[in-house]
């Protein structure tokens, strides 16, 4: 599947009609996806911390003449389940339903050994990457027709799938996204409602990587928009009867 997946070319209507929400998507791959998405029919809901990089990403949709999106500023760190309900209304009141969900966000959080890592880093960097993911679900799967197949995206990496030293909670929390999803895709697998999958990005020019390989030289590796082929196809109907996989964008 995967050399498929990467070469995948989308109908230009592939996301037509479709209404799907992006966490982290005012910056680095998340930012790209909305952008792609939108360009593909779609009318995306732009959630993440910071407003005016959600702005920018809203007024570049919008200049490019792609569906109008929505923006609903959520910091994952802090959201409570009020947050997350309070969300599922305005989505209900502005769309009447939900199609699909790229969690993209994540904080890299420290790297370092286990034995020095600090418990309060820990908790954000879980919160962020593992539980936010299953909070989210959890309020706006009700919102996902139970005919339609929709798609929920998690976003994994090397680290989750085999733990390394000094990746520390990003690595537990990557293998915990994945197993929520393969959770989710078993308990709705013999329904009409969801399909759940998983993408690793594998290397890609973005702050988080910058961040993680300051030594790095960024135009050694991949641009996200290289790597939207695989978004798409998981986002789109010839994915449809993809469930529980962890799909590889490179
Ligand atoms: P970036 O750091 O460039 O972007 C991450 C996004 O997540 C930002 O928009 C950021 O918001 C948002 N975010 C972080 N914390 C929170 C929070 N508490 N609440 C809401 N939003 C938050 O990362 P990438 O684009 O590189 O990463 C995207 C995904 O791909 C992540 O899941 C990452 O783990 C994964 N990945 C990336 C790889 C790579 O090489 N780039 C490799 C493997 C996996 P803000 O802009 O406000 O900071």
């Amino acid at each position: 599947m995967e050399n498929n997946v990467t070469r995948y070319i989308a109908p230009e209507e592939l996301l037509a009609n479709k209404i799907i929400l992006i966490t982290g998507a005012g910056d680095g791959i998340g930012k790209t996806a909305a952008l792609t998405y939108a360009k593909y029919g779609a009318t995306i809901i732009l959630v993440g911390r910071t407003l005016n990089k959600l702005e920018a990403v809203y007024d570049e949709i919008e200049a490019s003449g792609y569906p109008t999106p929505a923006i609903f500023p959520l910091n994952l760190e802090s959201a409570q389940e009020a947050d997350y309900s309070a969300l599922h209304d305005a989505i209900s009141e502005e769309f009447g339903r939900l199609d699909g969900i790229l969690h993209n966000a994540a904080e890299l959080g420290p790297r370092t050994l286990l034995q020095q890592y600090a418990s309060e880093q820990w908790h954000k960097v879980m919160q962020v990457n593992a539980t936010a993911p299953f909070m989210l679900s959890k309020a706006l799967i009700p919102l996902f027709n139970t005919s339609s197949r929709g798609s929920i995206i998690f976003t994994s990496s090397d680290v989750g799938q085999k733990g390394k030293a000094y990746w520390g909670a990003y690595a537990a929390s990557k293998a915990a996204a994945n197993n929520i999803m393969q959770v989710l895709a078993d308990e709705y697998d013999e329904t009409n409602t969801l399909r759940a999958n998983s993408i690793n990005p594998g290397a890609v020019s973005t702050g988080m990587r910058a961040a993680a390989f300051p030594a790095e030289d960024p135009s050694t590796i991949k641009s996200a928009e290289s790597i939207m082929p695989a978004y798409l196809y998981l986002m789109g109907k010839d994915s449809i009867d993809v469930n529980g996989e962890i799909v590889n964008a490179q």
